[in-house]
């Protein structure tokens, strides 16, 4: 196998196989297994900033950033001295502490939609728990959700991207029952006539249309002028509710979340990976009069051992109260010198490419040879709104 510049990946390898002794696969999420890349996974021994060093001495720079959550880099000093002097005090209560309100604060105070927020530990609780929410609020069953976007490994959401209009989900793993999988409805991303469909058929059983507002699973794609408001729309005519999958884009891509950037309130909002600076959380918030029908205030049941926890809270406020509009603003001309610097070596090395970017939301496609075909700019939008264009486009 190829060292890719490396030095060597001699103790990586080792570890690896190690670990495929006592780990399904040798790790704990599939991604990290580089399986589809034909590599090895690189064991890592620590992070400085936008750096990442493995076990062979090997140094990288980290465009991947724990796949989302260290907007910050890695150690970040704040950040770990928050963990630390919190965690000398005990980890761990099962009973509320002030922080955890503190933290609250911020999210209500930094995301308008949000009156209320229940932490969890994941972005795939988030939205779990969202569904059932919205589910309970409603009264009705089905979802839907387009194909291509990823929001956690919920029974409910991991259902194959059905080809054609207004598909009923099948199950995308097995283990998950066709009967569960039968609630879901998938439609294409970008396509609002495909939802006016589904809802045309299904609107009154319909509880929740669940969105990533960036669809940041199947590389970066940004929604085109007019979806989000449509999808508004569609889900106050028919009574449903309106969630954002935040998990990706929340305190990412704007300091008011995608929700700020493209100026459109969803009914219930799902957070995770930046939202807990680099430990385990994730969070759903929306509207009081939906949220209070979670437990204890009310019948839908929600809960979590370790929810709240102090370190973990400690790490994700910090990290919020780091990030100013100002970052936001250092992080567009950053992302936009690395989408240039990428975009002008392509060309010099004439290899066809396509990058999609939202903020430092940044995905950029390669092919080697050139494409016969052109991908144009979007078009653009109406004035004054605040929407930014999709940018995605190739050599010809
Ligand atoms: N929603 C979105 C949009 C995500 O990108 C992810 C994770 N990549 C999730 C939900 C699930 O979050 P977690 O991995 O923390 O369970």
């Amino acid at each position: 196998t190829t060292l890719f510049g490396r030095k060597s990946d001699e103790r990586s390898k080792q570890a690896f196989e190690q670990a495929k002794r006592v780990i399904p696969g040798g790790v704990n999420s599939p991604v990290r297994a580089f399986k589809s890349v034909g590599l090895t996974p690189v064991y890592m021994e620590r992070g400085e900033g936008a750096r990442v060093y493995d076990i062979d001495g090997n140094a990288y720079i980290d465009y991947v950033g724990s796949w989302g959550p260290l907007i910050l880099g890695h150690a970040h000093p704040e950040v770990i001295d928050a963990v630390k002097s919190v965690a000398e005090k005990g980890t761990s209560f099962g009973a509320p502490t002030e922080l955890e309100t503190e933290m609250a604060k911020l999210v209500c105070e930094r995301v308008p939609s949000v009156d209320l927020v229940r932490m969890v530990n994941s972005g795939t609780e988030a939205t779990m728990s969202a569904l059932r929410l919205a589910r309970g609020y409603t009264k009705r069953s089905k979802i839907v959700k387009f194909e291509g976007s990823y929001h956690g490994h919920a029974d409910s959401l991991l259902i194959k991207a059905g080809s054609g209009v207004a598909t009923l989900g099948l199950p995308d793993s097995p283990g998950v029952p066709e009967s569960t999988a039968s609630h879901t409805i998938t439609v294409p991303y970008n396509d609002l006539e495909s939802v006016r469909l589904a809802f045309e058929k299904y609107g009154e059983d319909i509880a929740c249309v669940i969105v990533e507002p960036v669809a940041g699973n199947m590389g970066v794609v940004p929604p085109l002028p007019g979806f989000l408001e449509g999808l508004r729309e569609i889900t106050r005519e028919y009574g449903s509710l309106l969630i954002f999958d935040e998990v990706m884009t929340g305190f990412r891509v704007h300091y008011h979340c995608a929700q700020g950037l493209f100026g459109i309130e969803p009914d219930l909002t799902c957070f995770g990976k930046v939202i807990g600076g680099g430990l385990p959380v994730g969070a759903y918030g929306g509207k009081r009069e939906i949220m209070e029908m979670i437990a204890p205030t009310g019948p839908i049941y929600q809960a979590g051992t370790l929810s709240g926890n102090p370190l973990a809270m400690a790490a994700g406020y910090t990290t919020l109260k780091l990030l100013t509009p100002d970052t936001y603003e250092q992080l567009e001309r950053k992302a936009a010198r690395l989408q240039a610097g990428f975009e002008e070596n392509a060309r010099k090395y004439g290899v066809a490419y396509t990058i999609n970017r939202v903020g430092s939301m940044v995905c950029p496609f390669l092919r080697i040879g050139r494409l016969s075909i052109s991908i144009r700019p979007a078009p653009p939008t109406s004035s004054g709104s605040k929407r930014i264009l999709p940018r995605s486009w190739s050599l010809a």
